[in-house]
Formats: C-alpha cells, sequence, structure tokens
C-alpha cells in the first residue's frame, strides 16, 4: 500500500483580526478557566495516583494550569505489561490500517485540536503563538503525515528474486517495548518520538519531560479518538531513575527513543551496557542531545543577514531548542555594524506573557533552568575575559523571564562560547577577518556537540571551504541561513558527535532504527 509524499502542513499566520487569531485566543481563556486533572494512560485507562503534581505557566507562575498524577514503580511495570499485551495484534494489523490511525490523528490536529493543541503548548511551556504553531500544529502533523509516507517507501524495499527461488525482507517491529523520552522543547518531539516507533509496529512507554505533560496528554486522547488500539503507547508520568531502574532491566526492553540532556543520554547507555545480558535483544539506542549550535559569517557576508540569522536563531523560543544559535565568529571587517544592528534588533523584541501575541520572548521552561542560564549571565559580568553588550536582567518573581542576551569574549575558549547554556544567551567572539580558515578550526575544535551550525558568506569558495572543514562540526547545516528551523520532509533533523545518534528525526533513517528486518528465502 502506498502513501504518496505529503505536502507540508501550511502554517497559519495568527494575524491581527484572523478567524484563527480568535479562535485561538478563545481556546486560551478556555483553558485557563478551569485546572485539568490529568491522568497517566495505561492499557488505555485513565489512572490517577492522587499523588498530584501542579502545572504552572513558566511565565505566570501564580496560575495553576492543573495537576497530573505521579506514577511509581509499579506504574512502569503496569505501562510495559501493558505494550506487550498489546503488541501480537498491533504488528499483526496490517500496514494499512496502521497507517490510517495515524494519519487520522494528524487530521484531528490539524482541524478540530488545532488551537487547543497551541494553546497547551503556548501556555504548558510558554511558546508564542507562531511558535506553538510550527511545533505542535504544523511539524508533529508533518511528521505523522511524512513518516507514514517514507514507511511505506521502506515496506516497499524487496531484494532480488531468480529461478527456483523466491527472497524477501519481511519487515518486522522490534521484539520487546520500546521506550519513548521526550523533551519539554517540542510538542511536536514528544508526538513524533512514540509514534515513529509505533508506526513500524511497536508497541511504546512513553515518559514526557513533567513541564510537557500539560501537551502531551492532549496529544494522547487525539491518538486514542483517531483509533490507536489500547496499550500500544501508554502514557506515564514518573522520575528518571524509577523509570530507567524497571525499563532497563527488564528482558524485553528493545529500545529506547531519547530527546534531552547529553548527560542523561550518556547514563542510559552505561546502565544499559552493564543490563545487556538480561536482554533478549540488543536494544536500540536512538538519541538527539545536546547542541551548541554556530553561526560563523565570513568576511564577504551581508551584514543584515548576519543579523537575522543571529537573532532569530538564538532568540527565538528563549533560546530552548538544541538547534538554537548560541556562538558566533564574526570577522573583524563587519563585527561592529552586526554587533551595532543585533543590540538594536534585540532592544526592539518586547518580552512578556505569551497571551499578548505581541510578545516575542517569553519565559524560560523552569526554576532549574531559570537559575543556570542565570549563573552563566553572572559569571560573564564578573569575569574579565567577557562582557554583556546587551540584556543581562532577569526576573522570576511572575514568571522566569530573561533578557535576550549577549555576551561578547576574547577567549575563544570562554565557557559560555562552549558550553550548552540552553536558553536566551548568544555569546560572540570576533576573530581577523584575514584568517577565515584558523576562525574555522575554531568552531571545530571548541565544542564536543555536533547539531546545527551556519556559514554566511557571498564568497562561493568560502562557502566550500566552511562546507569541507566544518563536515563533522554539524548534522544540519545551513548555507546563508539560521541554524534553527529544519521542516520535516526538506531538512531532516539530527546530529553526532556529543549531539546523538544522528538518526534523523523525519526521515527513513529513524524509522529504520524501529524495524529488524526477517530475509525469507523459499526454493521451488
Ligand atoms: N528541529 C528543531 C529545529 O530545527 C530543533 C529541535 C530541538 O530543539 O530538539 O530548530
Amino acid at each position: 500500500f502506498s502513501y504518496p509524499m505529503p505536502v507540508n502542513e501550511p502554517v497559519l499566520s495568527y494575524a491581527p483580526g484572523s478567524n484563527e487569531k480568535n479562535a485561538l485566543k478563545k481556546a486560551l481563556a478556555d483553558l485557563k478557566k478551569k485546572e485539568l486533572d490529568i491522568p497517566m494512560y495505561i492499557g488505555g485507562k485513565a489512572i490517577k495516583t492522587g499523588k498530584k503534581i501542579a502545572i504552572h505557566p513558566p511565565h505566570e507562575i501564580a496560575h495553576t494550569l492543573g495537576h497530573f498524577h505521579l506514577g511509581e514503580e509499579k506504574h512502569v511495570k503496569q505501562a510495559i505489561d501493558a505494550a506487550l499485551k498489546a503488541k501480537e495484534d498491533w504488528a499483526a494489523m496490517s500496514w494499512e490500517n496502521r497507517a490510517h490511525i495515524f494519519l487520522k490523528a494528524a487530521d484531528l490536529l490539524a482541524t478540530k485540536y488545532r488551537y487547543q493543541m497551541n494553546a497547551c503548548t503556548m501556555l504548558g511551556q510558554s511558546k508564542n503563538a507562531y511558535q506553538a504553531e510550527i511545533d505542535s500544529a504544523c511539524e508533529l502533523i508533518d511528521f505523522l503525515r511524512f513518516n507514514v509516507h517514507f514507511l511505506s517507501e521502506i515496506y516497499k524495499q524487496q531484494p532480488i528474486s531468480g529461478p527456483g527461488m523466491h527472497n524477501r525482507l519481511e519487515w518486522r517491529p522490534l521484539e520487546g517495548f520500546v521506550l519513548a523520552v521526550t523533551p519539554f522543547n517540542f510538542t511536536a518531539i514528544g508526538g513524533n518520538l512514540p509514534t515513529s516507533a509505533a508506526m513500524c509496529g511497536n508497541v511504546v512507554v512513553w515518559k514526557p519531560a513533567n513541564t510537557q505533560i500539560y501537551s502531551a496528554q492532549i496529544f494522547m486522547r487525539i491518538l486514542k479518538e483517531a483509533g490507536l488500539p489500547d496499550g500500544v503507547i501508554n502514557l506515564i508520568y514518573v522520575d528518571g531513575p524509577t523509570l530507567g531502574k524497571v525499563c532497563f532491566s527488564h528482558r524485553d526492553f528493545a529500545g529506547v527513543h531519547f530527546t534531552g540532556s547529553t548527560g542523561v543520554f550518556n547514563s542510559m547507555w552505561k546502565t544499559i551496557g552493564e543490563n545487556i545480558p538480561k536482554y533478549r535483544t540488543y536494544p536500540r539506542i536512538v538519541g538527539e542531545t545536546g547542541g551548541k549550535d554556530f553561526v560563523i559569517a565570513h568576511k564577504s557576508a551581508d551584514v543584515d543577514a548576519v543579523v537575522t540569522a543571529l537573532a532569530r536563531g538564538a532568540f527565538e523560543f528563549q533560546g530552548q531548542k538544541c538547534s538554537a544559535a548560541s556562538r558566533a565568529y564574526l570577522p573583524s571587517n563587519i563585527a561592529e555594524q552586526v554587533k551595532t544592528k543585533l543590540v538594536a534588533a534585540i532592544q526592539s523584541m518586547k518580552m512578556g506573557s505569551v497571551e499578548d501575541f505581541s510578545n516575542f520572548i517569553n519565559a524560560v521552561i523552569d526554576e532549574k533552568a531559570f537559575n543556570n542560564i542565570a549563573r552563566y549571565i553572572d559569571n560573564a559580568k564578573k569575569d574579565k575575559k567577557a562582557k554583556i553588550l546587551v540584556g543581562g536582567k532577569y526576573d522570576k518573581k511572575h514568571g522566569y523571564f530573561i533578557e535576550p542576551t549577549v555576551i561578547e569574549t576574547t577567549d575563544p575558549k570562554y565557557a559560555s562560547l562552549c558550553e550548552e547554556i540552553f536558553g536566551p544567551v548568544l555569546t560572540i567572539y570576533t576573530y581577523d577577518a584575514d584568517e577565515f580558515e584558523a576562525a574555522l578550526d575554531l568552531v571545530d575544535s571548541t565544542s564536543p556537540y555536533a547539531l546545527t551550525g551556519s556559514i554566511l558568506s557571498q564568497d562561493r569558495a568560502a562557502v566550500e571551504l566552511a562546507t569541507n572543514k566544518l563536515r563533522h562540526a554539524a548534522g544540519n547545516f545551513y548555507i546563508n541561513d539560521k541554524p534553527t528551523g529544519a521542516v520535516v520532509g526538506q531538512q531532516p533533523f539530527g546530529g553526532a558527535r556529543a549531539s546523538g545518534t544522528n538518526d534523523k528525526a523525519g526521515s527513513m533513517l529513524n524509522l529504520y532504527r524501529w524495524l529488524s528486518a526477517r530475509t525469507i528465502k523459499e526454493t521451488f
């Protein structure tokens, strides 16, 4: 059964006076009126443990959006049992029927639930309307539709047969269950990690970050409404150590689909490695982790293009994208012009609640993130090697607000230039405009990550040089653009080195990891 390449879901503008803006405003107001009581979903049943944890908008911490029910060890076991129970029927279901469920979920998201879903992402994760639209509407819809297409292409791949012999590949799901662990920063990633594995016939235990639960729960209900059988995806809320203890010691653990920090991913590898003898099969370990994404401008670069790449790349969604521009290398001939224009651009960015659509900057996700980001800013205020060009103030009285901040340093190994911060902080280093190659070496060697990066240049030879020298410095490399905003079907997304296993999200490369083919030769 074949599904043609879909078209990307069009992005709605939410322009003043538009129908979509009014509908989104209403969805926000409706959600704010009631406190949701959010259960886990195990084997299709809503599970309430009574251990309630409150959810607050990061930009308005005095308001309560609802509570989720925290689970414990026994719920992880129940989720695995429910998944394994659903496995046989799910794997036996025809591809056509399975695909239909995910396409239906995409349609429900695109129509009936679009505004509610975006409103959940805006309130729960402090994303502005545009950032929510490109995430929880367009990207998630695209993940579902494109993955159905890609998987149908994979299923078509068959080996050669000959006289008296028939060969075929049986595209089996993995043997066991898949664990999906998802981050707060993209509702679309939350939806993609469990569904891409499930689409291939796998059963899944899904644990979102606590700060993503408010949007994850509605996606779970959409999947149910689209016809996903009970137990195929089980949504649970537990702490990381409890989850790891149960899942990583289970005989039927078949793989983990992860997006989150490099530290957590490293500890997963360690535990899984130690437990290898317990498993029935070698598990698939797929992760997208940290980033310290660069923008390097060549002396021929267009100043305004550099400013836009930095202003949008570094500060959209408060820099909380693994792909966010967080280190910039400017050539001495245009550095002053770029800095002046960048400061002006940043000073025009309004900061505040997501409910005022003119605010470009909203709050960072929680107090832990706030404190970590503030520490880098404080250090830059004290350090001789650094200075704050713009921003630098923060305040958590009403919400976790941090001004978009630019640090300038003269030290190519300065901490904020090399370490992941995951917030609205960009560090700039100016290099001698005639030493472009040396600057490329710095980009390549001073950070362990390799997720995204950009070269801005109007000189083709410089573009070629950067493309070659930075071959392994980024999994997504952008020429004359910001390093963020990968679109499903257009820029498959992921990086290597300390940024993950580079199993490009939204591509066949990722889907192959959730399949375990059997070769069948028949002679006659
Ligand atoms: N895919 C997103 C982008 O290209 C980033 C995803 C992430 O932050 O993990 O901006």
